[in-house]
C-alpha cells in the first residue's frame, strides 16, 4: 500500500510538472527572467499599449513586465494622492488579464523612499503630505538643473516618519491586489537625499542603516501577504571604490545595506553604458539578480551573453540566481509607443525602441 501511494504521488507530480512545463518556453533555462520596465500608459494610450503585449512582448518571449504606475491609478485606499486622469481598476485588470493570457508576470511599481519628485515638481505624496519631506528646507521651485547647490535631484521622503508606512503600505496593497500580482517593485534607486543633517529623526545616523531598514521594513510587509520586492541595485554597490560613481552606485555611503537587507529582495542592477559585471557580486551575497540595459543594443546584447554565461559557468547554487535581463524604458510609455511604431528602419539606432527589437530578435533566436 505504502508503494501504491507513493507511485500515485510521483504520478500526480510528473502530472503537475507537466503542467507547468506546457507554458515553459524553452528559454527559461537559458534566461529565465526576460523583462520590460516601463511607465504605465496614459488612459487615452491603454489600446496601443495592449497591442505591444499582445504582439510585441508576447511573441518576443518576454514574461516579466514592470510597470511604473506611481500615481497614475485612481487609488480607493487614498484618492487624494492620484493623479488626474489615472488608470481605473478596469484598466489594469486588462492589463492584467492580457499579461496573464501570455504568462507575462506584472511587477506594479510605486517609487518608495526616493523619487518623490523631479526637477520643478513636486510628486503626490509631498505635496498632499509634506511632513513627510526629508529636506522640507529645500523648494523644487528653485531647481535650476543639475549639479545645483542644494544636491537637489529628487526628493525623498523620511523612513523615520512614524506615519508613512501606514499610508505608502496601503497603495502598495491596493496596486498589487488590483493587478493580481506577488511582485512589487519599490524604486528606490538613487536617493541621494538620506540621513539629512537637518531631519529631526535621521541626522546623524548611518545611511547604510536607514536605507536597508527601509528596504527591510517594505520586503517584510509584502512577505506577510505572500509577496516580494523588486528593487534597483545602485544604492547597494560602492561608486568609488568600483569606479561606478554615484548614478549606478552609491557615493553616499547607502552600499553596506547590501549585507543588512533580507536576501528575498529581487535586485534589478542597471547599467546603461558598459555591461559593468555587478550582477556576480549580487549573486555572490545571495540575492536573485537581472541586469537592465537601456538604449544601446551593442551593451544590452553583451548583457544577455554575459547573463548566459555567468549561469553556465555556475554551480547550481549560484545558477539560478543569475535571473536575467530586464529592459528599461525611461521615456514615457506614449512617447515610447509612438516611436516604436514609426516605420523607419531602428537596426543600428540608440535607442530604447532598437534595443527591445534586438532583444527580441535576440530571444527569439534563442528559443529556437
Ligand atoms: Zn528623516
Amino acid at each position: 500500500m505504502k508503494h501504491f501511494i507513493r507511485i500515485l504521488c510521483l504520478l500526480v507530480c510528473m502530472a503537475a510538472t507537466g503542467m507547468l512545463k506546457a507554458n515553459a518556453s524553452p528559454l527559461d533555462s537559458i534566461i529565465p527572467t526576460r523583462g520590460l520596465a516601463i511607465a504605465a500608459p496614459s488612459v487615452q494610450k491603454m489600446d496601443l499599449f495592449l497591442k505591444f503585449i499582445e504582439e510585441e512582448l508576447a511573441p518576443g518571449h518576454f514574461n516579466l513586465l514592470i510597470l511604473r504606475v506611481d500615481w497614475n491609478y485612481a487609488y480607493k485606499s487614498h484618492p487624494e494622492l492620484s493623479d488626474p486622469n489615472p488608470l481605473t481598476l478596469q484598466d489594469v485588470k486588462r492589463i492584467a488579464a492580457t499579461c496573464r493570457k501570455h504568462n507575462i508576470r506584472i511587477a506594479p511599481q510605486i517609487n518608495l523612499l526616493g523619487h518623490q519628485s523631479w526637477a520643478e515638481t513636486t510628486y503626490a505624496l509631498l505635496r498632499v503630505y509634506p511632513e513627510f519631506d526629508e529636506t522640507p528646507h529645500v523648494d523644487t521651485k528653485n531647481y535650476t538643473g543639475w549639479p545645483n547647490p542644494d544636491g537637489l535631484y529628487c526628493k525623498s521622503y523620511c523612513p523615520l516618519h512614524p506615519d508613512v508606512h501606514k499610508i505608502v503600505f496601503a497603495l502598495v496593497d491596493e496596486l498589487t491586489d488590483a493587478f493580481e500580482t506577488n511582485l512589487f517593485h519599490a524604486g528606490m534607486d538613487e536617493v541621494f537625499y538620506i540621513g539629512d543633517d537637518k531631519c529631526p529623526r535621521c541626522n546623524g545616523r548611518d545611511k547604510a542603516e536607514l536605507y536597508a531598514g527601509e528596504v527591510t521594513k517594505i520586503q517584510n510587509h509584502l512577505a506577510q501577504q505572500g509577496k516580494r520586492l523588486m528593487i534597483w541595485g545602485d544604492r547597494l554597490i560602492d561608486g568609488k571604490t568600483t569606479g561606478i560613481g554615484a548614478w549606478e552606485a552609491s557615493m553616499n555611503n547607502t552600499y553596506r545595506a547590501i549585507d543588512l537587507i533580507p536576501k528575498e529582495v529581487f535586485i534589478c542592477d542597471w547599467h546603461y553604458e558598459r555591461p559593468e559585471q555587478t550582477a556576480v557580486y549580487f549573486a555572490m551575497k545571495g540575492f536573485d539578480v537581472a541586469t537592465c540595459p537601456w538604449r544601446k543594443p551593442e551593451v544590452a546584447l553583451k548583457q544577455v551573453d554575459d547573463m548566459v554565461r555567468f549561469r553556465q559557468n555556475s554551480g547550481k547554487q549560484m545558477r539560478d540566481r543569475f535571473q536575467g535581463i530586464i529592459e528599461t524604458v525611461w521615456s514615457g510609455a506614449d512617447g515610447f509607443l509612438e516611436n516604436y511604431y514609426k516605420p523607419a528602419d531602428s537596426s543600428t539606432e540608440i535607442s530604447e525602441a532598437a534595443t527591445i527589437k534586438k532583444l527580441i530578435e535576440t530571444y527569439k533566436t534563442m528559443s529556437k
